[in-house]
């Protein structure tokens, strides 16, 4: 049988029993069990505002352009950022109309502070980090930087659904966070996210943003005294990005399980490291102390990466590759050559399987082939 990289968990009966609440009341969008699950989200994370949308990328977005609007930045203003990330986050500043800076990263493959020091000018305005696999890195110190010299702090929490620092889930101190809920993220729906705004104004705007700059407060008011919802106020651009109801439900029962599903995937890990710790030609990458990772993804390095991912497939074996230095593409390539650990990141790193799915026994069969196989 065929081991995979990431295979999505679904409670079947439990998602169908809400998307048929839903079908049943005939309300299949916006509302409803969308304002269920952001406020589920509010007391799990303990983040003071959510807003659900169609994906993380839409928030990344969001997030962008309403900082550069509220405070006035041109379209020179820079945002620091990771060459070692899904493409998401570096497409965002540039549709917001911001200028993507990148620095290096360090040995979690997380933005390095020592890198971004160096990156600042008078024209920094942000600074977006990600948390691969769930990790955090040195983002304590990166948030004292954005703190010391006023830059927006936005965190690209894809892979951070459950990740806790000291006990505390990530992050209430960013200006605003995002995460993902796509099929193969360690929460999954289908496609949706949250955008997590520190500011109670931020949020209240962003939720005119994302639904055609519509304020719904108007819509709320008129609709409450029996008709009119046709009689609300449009006062900005805006665009469609908000979530679902069908979403939502996955996501809420996605939810209850979050944390036990993260304590399987922490279990996986611990196995990977038990069988291959030892190993010197397998590093893996270290996980901060202070954080409990959700463990999206299990990563190491090797010198041989390509030579191995071959003798994995032949083997069934599907790992993958998170992620391609952004500055090897074309249209970040003004980057390349800038952040020399990325690129020997991008080299070395390999992810392995990790799923609900998996056994004991398949983690077993993964490390004797990366055992057999690593130079
Ligand atoms: C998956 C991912 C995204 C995009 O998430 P979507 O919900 O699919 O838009 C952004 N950043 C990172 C790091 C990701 O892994």
């Amino acid at each position: 049988m065929a081991i995979q990289l990431f295979v999505p968990k679904f409670r079947v009966d439990e998602c169908l029993e809400g998307i048929r609440e839903c079908l049943e009341k005939g309300w299949t969008g916006l509302g409803f069990k969308t304002v269920e699950m952001e406020e589920a989200w509010k007391s799990y994370t303990g983040l003071p505002h959510a807003h659900f949308l169609s994906s993380n990328t839409v928030g990344l977005e969001l997030a962008f352009r309403l900082l550069k609007t509220k405070n006035g930045w041109g379209d020179d203003a820079e945002v620091i950022t990771t060459p070692l990330t899904f493409v998401s986050t570096n497409h965002a500043i540039l549709c917001a109309g911001l200028t993507p800076v990148f620095a290096d990263v360090d040995e979690s493959l997380c933005l390095d502070p020592a890198s971004v020091e160096q990156r600042i000018t008078d024209k920094t305005k942000a600074l977006i980090f990600v948390g691969i696999g769930g990790n955090v890195g040195q983002y304590s110190k990166i948030l004292e930087i954005c703190k010391a010299r006023n830059i927006a702090l936005i965190l690209d929490a894809a892979h951070m659904s459950g990740t806790r620092i000291n006990g505390r889930h990530v992050c209430p101190e960013a200006d605003v966070v995002v995460f993902s809920f796509q099929a193969v993220k360690n929460l999954a729906t289908a496609d949706s996210g949250m955008i997590c705004f520190k500011n109670a104004e931020d949020d209240e705007r962003v939720r005119k943003m994302s639904w055609l700059g519509i304020n719904k407060d108007t819509y709320a008011r008129t609709a409450s005294q029996g008709a009119y919802k046709w009689m609300y106020d449009v006062e900005e651009v805006g665009f469609k990005y908000h979530g679902n109801s069908i979403m939502a439900v996955m996501g809420l029962v996605a939810l209850k399980y979050l944390d036990s599903d993260n304590a399987y995937r922490r279990q996986l890990a611990k196995w990977y490291r038990e069988n291959l710790g030892g190993n010197e030609k397998v590093r893996f990458i270290e996980i901060n102390p202070e954080c409990e990772s959700s463990t999206h993804l299990v990563q190491i390095r090797v010198k041989n990466r390509e030579e191995l991912m071959l003798a994995l497939n032949e083997h069934q074996v599907y790992p993958g590759v998170h992620y391609r230095d952004n500055t090897e593409y074309r249209m970040y390539a003004h980057g390349n050559g800038t952040c020399p650990k990325a690129a020997v990141a991008s080299q070395e790193i390999i992810s392995l399987p990790v799923h609900m799915g998996l056994s004991k026994a398949d983690v077993d069969t993964v490390s004797q082939l990366v055992a057999k196989y690593a130079k």
